[in-house]
């Protein structure tokens, strides 16, 4: 058998890749963190990491439970608070968006 020839190998830690794309997606590992939080100097990849990084210092909480006063940082966690804490509203708005989907493909 011949070893299948990688034209995508990474420069950097020679990890054979089979595409462009891949070797895109792999370049990422690689990347400096550009982003710095003002509160700790942590570096961060992403822009959107460090948003939600910085929401840790500010307390600062978007995701509001419509069930009771609950706040919290992120879409998951609120996520997490409903389907723990208000388990029949969770799975009645399960139905409903099931529901209304099947309302939407009969029309
Ligand atoms: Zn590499
Ligand atoms: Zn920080
Ligand atoms: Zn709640």
């Amino acid at each position: 058998m011949t070893p299948r020839i990688y034209r995508f190998a990474c420069k950097i830690c020679h990890q054979p890749n089979g595409s462009k794309e891949q070797l895109k997606r792999h370049m990422v590992q690689h990347e400096e963190p550009k982003f710095e939080c003002q509160h700790c100097g942590k570096m961060l990849k992403r822009k959107i990491t460090l948003i939600e990084h910085v929401r840790l210092h500010t307390g600062e909480k978007p995701f509001a439970c419509e069930h009771c006063d609950y706040r919290c940082q992120s879409f998951t966690v609120l996520n997490n608070h409903i389907k723990f804490s208000h388990k029949a509203e969770f799975a009645a708005a399960k139905i409903k968006k099931l529901r209304e989907k099947v309302k939407r493909t009969a029309d």
